[in-house]
């Protein structure tokens, strides 16, 4: 069985092997490196990744250790060139945004910039993946499978696979082997999604990535078709559900028959007997999570409970206004009266003025550079202060005494970053109990006899 680059990455990019190529904190490309090993001077045969950073052709990018930086080909790809070519031709001022693209063609023309090579992990393919729905990202799936119980060895039903973020999440969770011929049990996700091209497309990835023995994809609508795979039970232990109508699910997810099912429908539970099953269910509105409980009721989950993930990325920073300087007048101390309070606050207006048109004035400088093919680290960092909104919050270093000890430089402060969602969803957890057969309970009280 191909093992998952997921799962073993080994210690160096292999060909037609997935490679996550980092171009800044948010631009991720995952790429199949599928160029020729071994092409001379980046004039490779095969796919090249073309970016505003520069032409990758992908045999640079192949056989590297992991984290390796790679510069870009000393040429660049056909398209590039000629858009710079029009460019230099016309005096025309370079706004090229454009997003990185893979093509069959030669590089062409020079290029300076640099991506690094990553190994895919689930948390980087959340963050490249090609976006088809809304997806479950890290800081919820992390906290979901540490409640569900997701651990090597078990089995996990999800739907909707949707994108496929959970699921190779969850499959990195589970995996404590390939299925062997002995057939012993190895942990197993079980993804089911309705939508068929959507369906179509994650088997294809699954495949692509060495998954396909680990990840059971089915084509279902669950709300009337269940969960059982070719009239089996999954015997899950844990299920994750990421659909518009929970409680259209939960009926199938019983020990016993669904009431719903005609009498021809074959039924067994897809739960595992003999162990409690965790559920979680993941929606946006407190609608749904109303009716989604009032479902768990009915039908015997327990232990129900509402959590939110507000996941905020804080920024820390060294506040320049009302510096501990000596001789500051803005410092630390109460203003005396209302007077000097308006004089601060008057200073500190335009001393923020000034900081932005500083901060602004790097920013267009340095977008200007990347376009003229700026070293790439130069050019994300100001694509990120830019993307994070903080340029603000970048202290202009000139004014920076490095003989002062740091506190006297000003107060540390710290703010979350504005742009930054907070509400995803809301997680609905449950449990249902393990079923206790006769044999079972004599089984018990033969170990532990109590009232004896
Ligand atoms: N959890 C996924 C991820 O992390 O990428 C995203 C799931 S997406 C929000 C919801 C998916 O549920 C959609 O792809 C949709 O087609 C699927 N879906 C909706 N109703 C369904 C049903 N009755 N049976 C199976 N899948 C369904």
């Amino acid at each position: 069985s191909t093992v998952s680059p997921f799962l073993h990455s080994g210690p160096r990019t292999k060909k037609d092997s997935i490679a996550i190529v980092h171009l800044s904190r948010d631009n991720l490309v995952p790429t199949i490196l599928n160029g020729t090993v071994g092409a001379v001077d980046g004039y490779a045969e095969g796919n090249v990744i073309n970016t505003r950073f520069g032409s990758f052709p992908h045999s640079t990018l192949i056989n590297q250790p992991w984290g390796s930086q790679v510069r870009a080909s000393i040429v660049d790809t056909g398209s590039r060139g000629r858009k710079r070519k029009a460019r230099e031709e016309t005096d025309e001022p370079s706004n090229d945004t454009e997003e990185p693209t893979t093509s069959a063609k030669k590089p062409t023309a020079a290029a300076s910039g640099f991506v690094h090579v990553l190994p895919p992990t689930p948390e980087l393919w959340t963050m490249g993946l090609p976006h088809r729905t809304q997806v479950v990202y890290t800081p919820d799936y992390s906290y979901i499978l540490h409640r569900i119980r997701a651990r090597p060895g078990m089995r996990i039903i999800e739907a909707g696979a949707g994108s496929g973020s959970f699921t190779h999440a969850s499959v990195r969770a589970v995996y404590n082997g390939y299925p062997t011929e002995s057939g012993s049990q190895k942990g197993k996700v079980f993804s089911f999604e309705f939508n068929e091209a959507r369906f179509h497309q994650m088997a294809k990835e699954i495949d692509a990535h060495g998954l396909k023995e680990l990840v059971q994809m089915t084509h279902r609508d669950v709300y009337n078709d269940g969960f059982l795979v070719n009239g089996e039970s999954p015997a899950a232990e844990s299920v994750f559900l990421d659909l518009p109508a929970p409680w259209k699910a939960l009926p199938h997810l019983s020990r016993s028959r669904p009431a719903t099912l005609s009498a021809e429908q074959p039924w067994v539970s897809p739960l595992r007997p003999d162990r409690p099953v965790h559920l979680c269910t993941f929606s946006p509105c407190i609608e749904q999570v109303t009716r989604t409980v009032d479902s768990m009721r009915r039908l015997g989950w327990m232990d129900i409970e509402m959590v939110e993930v507000a996941h905020r990325r804080i920024n820390v920073v060294r506040e320049r206004i009302g510096s501990n300087l000596p001789g500051d007048r803005s410092s630390n101390q109460n203003p005396a009266d209302v007077s000097e309070a308006l004089d601060r606050l008057r200073e500190v207006e335009g001393r923020f003025k000034e900081f932005h048109g500083r901060g602004q004035k790097a920013t267009q400088t340095a977008d200007a550079d990347a376009d003229g093919d700026l070293d790439m680290g130069d050019a994300s960092e100001a694509k990120d202060s830019k993307t994070n909104g903080s340029t603000e919050q970048s202290s202009p270093k000139k004014d920076t005494d490095s003989s002062l000890p740091p506190f006297m430089l000003g107060n540390l402060v710290h703010r979350t970053e504005p742009e930054i969602k907070t509400h995803t969803s809301y997680l609905v957890f449950a449990v249902l109990p393990q079923e206790w057969t006769e044999e079972q309970e004599a089984e018990v009280y033969q170990k532990w006899p109590c009232g004896q």
